[in-house]
């Protein structure tokens, strides 16, 4: 097909040119249709103004001149430039033509009528034009009013070739062009059909006819979306028939009675939710979604204890051993009261211990295991499981989600647990196959970590208070955003922040425990040197981002984070949740390398709310959707049209499209046909998985 030859298959795109277009990720004819202009930057050739009517505040603006004179010169830098006069009744105005623009500019005669288009700024005398394209009008042309399209430009890419090509290519496509959606869709939401869009997106017969075709595409991004994410659900979601769990009973009532607190309405109303579709024939595909600190722990106790109380087993997955052990631990404590056995499964076990667990697990001596990864390996066998749960689910991943049902004769309950707070909007997206539990804020009686953003000067000061808390026998963290020293960065690493403070004779940590903490070490190593921070017996951790969501050491009451400019708020605000779990009041000290007052005032967000989800949607308004923490990981394409926040309606609409359409025979199989002729790649992967 056409369209997914190379690029090269076109006209004037050799391998050179056919490189440039590779590094904005345009290597198939097809991929360039993709390449949708600009869209706030179309230009209107039908609302051409006089020059002395143009605005000059650097916009980009189109009127129509003649020319009157040309002449070379040397700017700032040696920078030569072809400089064009033009006019029109009204006034002159000042083109500047840079480098390889001179050629273009070279062309132009006195006497030439042209179409100019740029960026108009005030000049001495004249208004300025830079960035300046021209269109020679014929003699006799009459003006045809129309929109022209502004793509992004990279490297050695002009407007002119993007144009030409996408004429090019466009006309292969008035050939042959497949629908890419299910025609009785295109019908009934009135879309225009996907040659009319695409002729619209790029050379729009009118500003109607290219908010329609932006319509289009925005929905065909976003249906496909859905279809991927439900036909992942579809596949992933067991078919068998669930376990029905009656309603509360005596264990529950039993683990709530032990209970040193009692639940917040967040966590009421979650495990409302949570209990009611355990309660339900289809199994639950749930995820709880909690901020740092919320109380997810009880709430999976709850289900396990229903799981038990039914006759069954639950289990329990943490994507690290001190995590799980810490899990173990807390369960224990929970759950035990109501004579619930609780069983704790780990990588590196004895063989004598590890056979004999996996025995009083299969003869259903043991209620509720938790553990690691090593719960999915394939002698470990349930009795009867009805639930299991997975903690800091971005860690896993969705397979492994599904496999650890797998470990069941019944299809089991699966919840889900995470950290990571991602606005609602989004979650409908990201989450798509699951249904969703959120508990925001954190549960009463606990200090709130005080923030400080700080910049260089008051580093020392940092020290002596890192050192005031080590004296009171507390413990703290350093997180740094880079490993070692690096050429190209300039932010501090982990290696010579350690260096630094436990240098044999000027550290001032030099007579105290530290530890170095970062991904490159082996898991084994890394484990060993959290537990020593659990334990007290380091006091200081100096690390990357690699320390754990879930880690709960209450004596750290301290938290330092270099070059914190580097970090998306909700990350920070997810480092900053491994302080403030004692007692004793906590700080988070946001040491900035740079001192301007915008990264100074996305901090202070950080310093006024300790809301992770009102974070995580402050983060979406700074940096946009892909720098949200935690995103990457799900697998989502990237959308070039469509836009998670801006779209929520039409995302809502598709998603309910989307389901309906799925119910119908074949239906998947003609989407995952049609996605896969038109789109290669891009959307195969949540098709795929
Ligand atoms: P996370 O959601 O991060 O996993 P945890 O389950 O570890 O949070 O809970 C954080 C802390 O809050 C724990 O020390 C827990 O005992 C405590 N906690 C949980 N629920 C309540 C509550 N309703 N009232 C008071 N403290 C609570
Ligand atoms: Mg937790």
């Amino acid at each position: 097909m056409w369209w997914q030859q190379p690029v090269t298959f076109l006209k004037g795109i050799g391998p050179k040119k056919a490189e440039e277009l590779a590094n904005v990720g345009i290597f198939t004819v097809g991929d360039l249709l993709e390449y949708y202009p600009r869209q706030e930057a179309y230009i209107d050739y039908g609302a051409l103004k006089k020059i002395n009517e143009l605005k000059m505040d650097g916009s980009r603006q189109v009127f129509k001149a003649s020319v009157y004179n040309a002449r070379n010169g040397m700017g700032a830098h040696g920078k030569r430039y072809t400089l064009v006069t033009v006019r029109d009744e009204t006034a002159y105005a000042s083109l500047y033509f840079f480098m390889n623009q001179s050629y273009s500019a070279r062309k132009l005669k006195p006497g030439m009528e042209l179409l100019v288009m740029g960026r108009v700024r005030p000049g001495k005398a004249t208004r300025v034009v830079s960035e300046v394209n021209v269109q020679l009008i014929e003699a006799g042309e009459e003006l045809q009013p129309r929109i022209e399209p502004v793509y992004a430009l990279s490297g050695g890419l002009t407007q002119l070739n993007l144009r030409k090509w996408m004429r090019q290519a466009l006309a292969l496509a008035e050939e042959e062009l497949p629908e890419s959606l299910p025609q009785a869709i295109v019908e009934k939401c009135n879309l225009p059909d996907r040659l009319t869009a695409l002729k619209n997106i790029h050379f729009p017969g009118s500003w109607q006819a290219l908010k329609e075709a932006k319509r289009r595409f925005i929905f065909e991004e976003l249906f496909l979306l859905q279809c991927g994410l439900l036909s992942y659900r579809q596949q992933n979601h067991d078919q068998r028939q669930g376990v029905k769990h009656g309603p509360d009973g005596e264990k529950i009532a039993q683990v709530l009675a032990h209970l040193p607190y009692t639940l917040t309405p967040q966590q009421q109303q979650a495990w409302g939710e949570i209990s009611a579709d355990m309660a339900k024939d289809q199994p639950m595909h749930r995820i709880l979604q909690g901020d740092v600190g919320s109380g997810k722990t009880v709430i999976s106790a709850l289900a396990l204890a229903k799981a038990v109380e039914n006759g069954y087993q639950g289990c329990i997955m943490a994507p690290t051993e001190i995590l799980a052990r810490q899990h173990y631990a807390t369960l224990q404590e929970y759950l035990e009261p109501a004579g619930i056995r609780v069983g704790l499964l780990v990588g590196g076990m004895r063989v004598k211990a590890r056979r004999e667990l996996l025995l009083n697990l299969e003869l259903g001596l043991i209620d509720v295991l938790v553990g690691t990864h090593a719960l999915l390996e394939e002698d470990v066998r349930f009795a009867r499981l009805s639930l299991a749960v997975t903690d800091e689910q971005h860690r896993f991943g969705v397979e492994q989600r599904a496999r650890l049902a797998t470990k069941s004769a019944l299809a089991p309950d699966v919840l889900v647990m995470t950290a990571t707070p991602i606005p609602r909007t989004l979650a409908l997206t990201v989450y798509g196959d699951l249904d969703i539990s959120l508990m925001k804020g954190r549960p009463p009686g606990r200090k709130p970590v005080q923030t400080l953003c700080y910049n260089e000067a008051k580093r020392s000061q940092v020290y002596e208070g890192l050192l005031r808390q080590v004296q009171a026998g507390r413990q703290a963290y350093i997180v740094c955003p880079l490993i070692e020293e690096s050429e190209t960065l300039e932010a501090r690493s982990a290696e010579n922040v350690f260096a630094e403070l436990t240098h044999k004779s000027k550290g001032v940590l030099r007579s105290v425990p530290c530890a170095l903490l970062h991904g490159r070490l082996k898991p084994a190593e890394k484990e060993a040197i959290m537990a020593a921070f659990a334990a007290g017996e380091t006091k200081v951790l100096v690390s990357t981002t690699v320390i754990e969501v879930g880690v709960n050491v209450p004596n750290a009451t301290l938290m330092v984070i270099e070059n914190a400019e580097r970090f998306g708020l909700a990350q920070l605000h997810q480092l900053r949740g491994r302080v403030g779990r004692g007692s004793q009041q906590s700080y988070c000290v946001l040491l900035t390398g740079v001192d301007t007052p915008e990264a100074l005032a996305r901090l202070q967000v950080l310093r006024d709310s300790e809301d992770g989800f009102y974070l995580a949607e402050k983060d979406l308004e700074q940096r946009g959707v892909g720098q949200l923490f935690g995103l990457r990981q799900h697998g989502l394409p990237d959308l070039r049209i469509a836009d998670i926040i801006r779209d929520t309606e039409t995302i809502a609409q598709v998603r309910k499209l989307a389901q309906e359409e799925l119910t119908k025979p074949q239906a998947l199989d003609e989407i995952k046909r049609l996605v896969e002729l038109q789109f290669g790649q891009r959307f195969a992967m949540i098709f795929n998985t």
